[in-house]
């Protein structure tokens, strides 16, 4: 698998991790936008949001949710962002569907 997220939940490229269970893996983004930064990923392959299928509804919910206790970790009470890029146009990098959890300051809006 030439996939980089499916090497780095293997472990065969090292990460700061930050939660994990059966089904996801969160680890400390490498060039972090804010303060805190971490990327939730499901430990299946999926390449974006918009490639779950209608079986991954439960999993995608599951990762919601550990972005929310990836926020519980970090001390995030004051409040964070919880952003999934998609395609191109929405400024996905790396294909497989993550969820980038975003604090520790003010986020502006709209986004870029
Ligand atoms: P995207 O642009 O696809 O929404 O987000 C990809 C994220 O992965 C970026 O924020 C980028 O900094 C992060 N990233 C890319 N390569 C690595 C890596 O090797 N290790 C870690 N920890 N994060 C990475
Ligand atoms: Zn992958």
């Amino acid at each position: 698998m030439s996939c980089l997220f499916c090497k780095i939940i293997d472990g065969s490229i090292p990460s700061t991790a930050v939660y994990q269970d059966d089904q996801c893996y969160a680890f400390a983004d490498i060039h972090p936008r804010a303060p805190v930064h971490v990327l939730v990923t499901p430990r299946e392959h999926i390449a974006s949001l918009g490639d779950a299928a209608e079986g991954h509804k439960k999993l995608l919910g599951h990762l919601l949710w550990a972005a929310a206790e990836v926020a519980r970790k970090k001390e995030l009470g004051k409040g964070y962002r919880v952003v999934v890029n998609n395609g191109a146009y929405g400024g996905q990098t790396v294909d497989h569907i993550h969820l980038h959890v975003l604090g520790g300051r003010p986020m502006s809006w709209p986004p870029g």
